[in-house]
């Protein structure tokens, strides 16, 4: 998807606002994308209409094209309707607090409810009981027992021959008489959603009251994920989501789906099969993920927040004039520190890890564009606007004052005419090449 898309970006050219062009042709990848993250259809319909409304007639800044301008609008639209912040478990009721676990068999719900009993009672200092209402499956007590001895919480001992509510009527009561702070109910799924999936965890849910009711979905689920996750939601009202499974191919979609039919939160993500392997839901690196464009997506979106337009117009036209002074080199300096430095800037266009760690080797580390400011900020006004006037005694006050030496002066010296070279080659053309974009 980069590379087509990259492609579509490259097409397109700065006017003054987004275009219905600009945006249909961004879109169509956009749709790819959703599609290929195995997004529910119905609500990659209504997510890309909702991004064109708001995308045609956008103005656009200076610093980039409008195809990664609607991008940034995809991604920030993708974040809200997945919702912009985790959302932990919610804990907060009379104690024992109870979590009802709900999902199809293999989903990962037993699985989960081990690492979150993991989780609250290592993390949050909760107390913790774990049971089992799975009497279908003559193995699956058994599992969950051993999950508990595994991670060190504890369990309801098995008693044969109990119904689930029976069952979740004695965890309860017996948190209660031991003094837990929560109890995790893990229940029988089936393969596939059936009434009397539902009906069991409807009647559960009445004796058992859970404050959580967490939907646990495999990532994979893909277009089943929006009929998955509104059969649950009316037969017991869910709370949450678990998605488990990201560790493998599936690209997130489902959350996506099912964020949007239930308008629940996806409260956690499963990232492997150990105990450890349970992570918050971040909603812009799943919007990432959705759209397979990694960090080229916060790029732009720090680009845009930083390059300011008007400065930018300003340095095309003293381009233009073949002019690029030390207060120039220091605006653009302070740029890239805004930026994250060296590292973020590098660290965020693809392939350019390598290339770090050598500039690193040579000791073009993260604090140099501090270091390069202090050495212009020593300069007086009339050196800054003509560095030739930089001999060997001013370098010297200069280094005293910005407490560096000859040495990263030169250097510094050596970089402005390299710049200032190009940007005399550059100027007045039209296109240009990475570094004219990257300033500006
Ligand atoms: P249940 O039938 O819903 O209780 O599902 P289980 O908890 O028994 O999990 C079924 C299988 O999925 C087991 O082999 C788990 O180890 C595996 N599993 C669960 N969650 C994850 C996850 O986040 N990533 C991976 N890779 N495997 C998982
Ligand atoms: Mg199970």
């Amino acid at each position: 998807l980069s590379d087509r898309l990259s492609g579509i970006l490259d097409g397109l050219t700065g006017r003054g606002a987004l275009s219905d062009q600009d945006v249909q042709a961004a879109l169509r990848e956009v749709r790819r994308a959703l599609i290929e993250a195995d997004v529910a259809l119905p609500v990659v319909r209504s997510f890309t209409e909702s991004v064109r409304e708001k995308a045609v007639g956008v103005s656009t800044l200076k610093a980039i094209k409008p195809g990664q301008q609607v991008v940034k609008i995809v991604h920030d639209e993708l974040v809200e309707m997945l919702g912009s912040d985790a959302e932990p478990i919610d804990l907060n009721a009379a104690a024992p607090v109870v979590i009802m676990m709900v999902g199809l068999q293999g989903s990962g719900k037993t699985t989960t409810t081990g690492k979150i009993g993991l989780r609250l009672q290592k993390r949050q200092n909760q107390k913790v009981l774990m049971a089992s209402l799975d009497t279908r499956r003559p193995a699956a007590q058994e599992q969950l027992r051993q999950i508990g001895e595994q991670v060190d919480v504890a369990t309801l001992p098995i008693i044969a021959g109990q119904t689930p509510v029976e069952i979740s009527a004695r965890a309860v009561q017996a948190a209660r008489l031991g003094g837990y702070d929560v109890v995790i109910l893990d229940t029988a799924g089936r393969t596939s959603i059936d009434a009397e999936l539902m009906a069991e965890a409807a009647d559960i849910k009445r004796a058992a009251n859970p404050h959580e009711i967490l939907l646990v979905a495999d990532s994979l689920t893909g277009q089943d994920a929006v009929t998955l996750a509104e059969n649950f939601d009316e037969a017991v009202g869910v709370t949450g989501i678990v998605l488990t499974r990201m560790d493998g191919d599936g690209r997130g979609g489902a959350a996506l789906s099912m964020r949007s039919v239930t308008g629940k939160p996806v409260k956690l993500i499963g990232t492997g099969e150990k105990m450890d392997a349970l992570e918050d839901f971040h909603p812009s690196r799943i919007a990432d993920r959705i759209l397979g464009m990694g960090d080229i997506v916060s790029l732009v979106e720090r680009a845009a927040e930083q390059i300011d337009a008007e400065k930018a117009a300003a340095m095309a036209r003293k381009m233009a004039s073949g002019k690029f002074d030390m207060n120039d080199l220091a605006d653009q300096l302070r740029q890239m520190q805004k930026m994250g430095g060296l590292g973020g800037i590098m660290g965020m266009m693809p392939g350019m890890g390598k290339m770090k760690d050598q500039m690193a080797a040579a000791g073009l580390d993260d604090k140099l564009f501090g270091r390069q400011i202090a050495i212009i900020q020593s300069m007086t006004k009339k050196e800054r606007e003509n560095p030739a006037l930089l001999k060997h005694s001013r370098k010297k006050r200069i280094a005293a004052g910005s407490g560096t030496d000859a040495a990263q002066i030169n250097k510094l010296l050596k970089m402005h005419k390299q710049m200032a070279d190009m940007m005399k080659a550059m100027g007045g053309k039209k296109g240009g090449g990475k570094m004219r974009q990257m300033m500006g």
